[in-house]
């Protein structure tokens, strides 16, 4: 198995980045924040509860999230690995995760995290908000919320991939083609 990390703050593009490595690799592609938003769709208690935290730009709650990603990953064990895209957010999620592949007789084998400026993100958000019908990047204050909280909640993750060194930073500003090449580099390379 070959498990990635995806990681990035919001508008970073770890969505159109997954669903081409995804494609490539022949991996599962697993985005909490889509998982969410088909349970908002179709009117669950959970796509409720989420969407009270995803409408102001905050993290939907460590247990919930994790339940869900564990049953995700449950119900894929038998693919050649997974793309976590959106997931760890919290040190409790990475904690989890670990401990979830390890439990697979498997493990994490990189994180790589696309550095790409604050401005360009907003820029980003908003010009994919007036298209994706995404609430939460339709107004700007959600969107900054949004980077706010990356860097107060879950940038931390980096140190926790590097103590590991299992951490790559790569170029997110570029073309989709480039910017898939240079994950490529690095997948290749492990
Ligand atoms: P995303 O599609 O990854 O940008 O996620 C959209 C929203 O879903 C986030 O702003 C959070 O409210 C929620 N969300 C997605 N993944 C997680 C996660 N791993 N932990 C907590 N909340 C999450």
């Amino acid at each position: 198995m070959i498990n990635i990390v995806l990681f990035g703050p919001p508008g970073a593009g770890k969505g159109t980045q997954a669903e081409n490595l995804k494609e490539k690799y022949d991996l599962k592609h697993i985005s909490t924040g889509d998982m969410f938003r088909h349970h908002i769709q179709n009117q669950t208690e959970l796509g409720k509860l989420a969407k009270s935290y995803m409408d102001k730009g905050e993290l939907v709650p460590d247990e919930v999230t994790i339940k869900m990603l564990k049953a995700k990953v449950e119900e894929h064990l038998d693919s050649k690995g997974f793309i976590f895209d959106g997931f760890p957010r919290t040190k409790a999620q990475a904690e989890s995760l670990s401990e979830l592949m390890q439990s697979k007789g498997s493990q994490i084998d990189a994180m790589i995290a696309l550095e790409v400026p604050d401005e360009v993100l907003v820029e980003r958000l908003l010009e994919r908000g007036k298209t994706s019908g995404r609430k939460d990047d339709s107004n700007e204050e959600v969107i900054r919320n949004r980077i706010k909280v990356y860097y107060e909640e879950t940038e931390v993750l980096k140190e926790f991939y590097k103590k590991e060194d299992k951490y790559y930073g790569v170029n997110g500003v570029g073309s989709i083609s480039e910017i898939t090449d240079r994950i490529s580099k690095v997948i290749d390379s492990l």
